[in-house]
């Protein structure tokens, strides 16, 4: 496993294991202990995913010690809009099992909110129980909003990253501040009709060749060797073993950039300029 180190000195994996759209219950327990065994250490949930207990349950039971795995979790819109971000917070450590996370992001950019929130953000860091704090779903003029009241910078941003939206201005946006990029939907998400672009994609098909890896661990490692943290998620125990397994192997320069000439400015998810929901 490779790490990243975060602008506070704190120790991320370079890949986790992510739990959107993962149903709670046994699924989600069954998922989060398959990713343990198969040498994740990094977990990213949300409460509005629905699973925070599940995802603890499977922390209990995999024997893995707390201690060695990061726990993402994120606050959500609504509590920006009308809640409380402390409240919030206190109840996704409850739901988790846990007396602290190691990352708590913003989960979007709520119009008019997001920079108080930010503030709220600092205080649950100062008190201890998140080992580091950042934003998801910031556009640049986002960070540039909240570094006009910051006390300190993000750790991270997560958005939307793949190889038909590469984000290359947000990354270098985030890198100027020293906040790690991290990316989401790696492989495309899992709306049907986005996944073929990605996955089928010729170029990648004859890269993955080449290395004798899938397209998925060429994403993966694409990922890895920007420097951009990479949490895919999936439900199918030999594609969370295979999607751990890029670590083998390095792609050349050429191929790194053959996979950044793909971007189409592609967005498959929210729109981070429209957060209505
Ligand atoms: P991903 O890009 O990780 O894709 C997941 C989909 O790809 C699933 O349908 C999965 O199927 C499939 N898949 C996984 N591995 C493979 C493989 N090796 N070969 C073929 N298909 C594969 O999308 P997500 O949207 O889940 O993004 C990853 C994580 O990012 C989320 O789980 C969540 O933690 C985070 N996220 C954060 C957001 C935010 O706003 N901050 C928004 C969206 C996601 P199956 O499960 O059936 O195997």
């Amino acid at each position: 496993m490779k790490y990243v180190t975060l602008n506070n000195g704190i120790k991320m994996p370079a890949l986790g294991f992510g739990v959107f759209k993962v149903e709670d219950g046994q699924v989600c327990i069954d998922a989060v202990k398959e990713a343990l065994a198969a040498g994740y250490r990094s977990l990213d949930t949300a409460a509005i995913y629905g699973n925070e207990k599940s995802v603890g349950q499977a922390i209990k039971e995999s024997g893995v010690k707390r201690e060695d795995i990061f726990l993402t979790t994120k606050l959500w819109n609504e509590v920006q809009r009308t809640g409380d971000p402390e409240e919030a917070f206190a109840q996704s450590l409850s739901d988790l099992g846990t007396d602290y996370v190691d990352l708590y992001l913003i989960h979007w950019p709520v119009k008019e909110k997001y920079a108080d929130t930010w503030l709220a953000m600092e205080k649950i860091y100062q008190s201890g129980r998140a080992k580091a704090i950042g934003i998801s779903n910031f556009q640049t003029y986002h960070i540039d909003e909240i570094s006009k009241v910051w006390s300190m910078v993000p750790a991270i941003n997560q958005f939307e990253m793949h190889p038909m939206m590469s984000q290359k201005p947000l990354i270098a946006h985030c890198k100027k501040h020293g906040i790690t990029p991290q990316s989401w939907a790696p492989l495309g998400g899992s709306k049907p009709e986005n996944k073929g672009s990605v996955m089928e994609n010729p170029v990648l098909l004859d890269i993955a060749k080449k290395y004798g890896k899938t397209v998925a661990q060429v994403i993966l490692r694409w990922n890895v060797e920007l420097g951009i943290v990479c949490i895919p998620k999936s439900i199918t125990p030999s594609r969370i073993r295979e999607n751990f397994d890029v670590f083998d192997f390095e792609l050349a320069s050429e191929d790194i950039a053959a996979i950044d000439g793909l971007n189409q400015n592609s967005r498959f998810g929210g729109d981070p300029d429209n957060v209505i929901f």
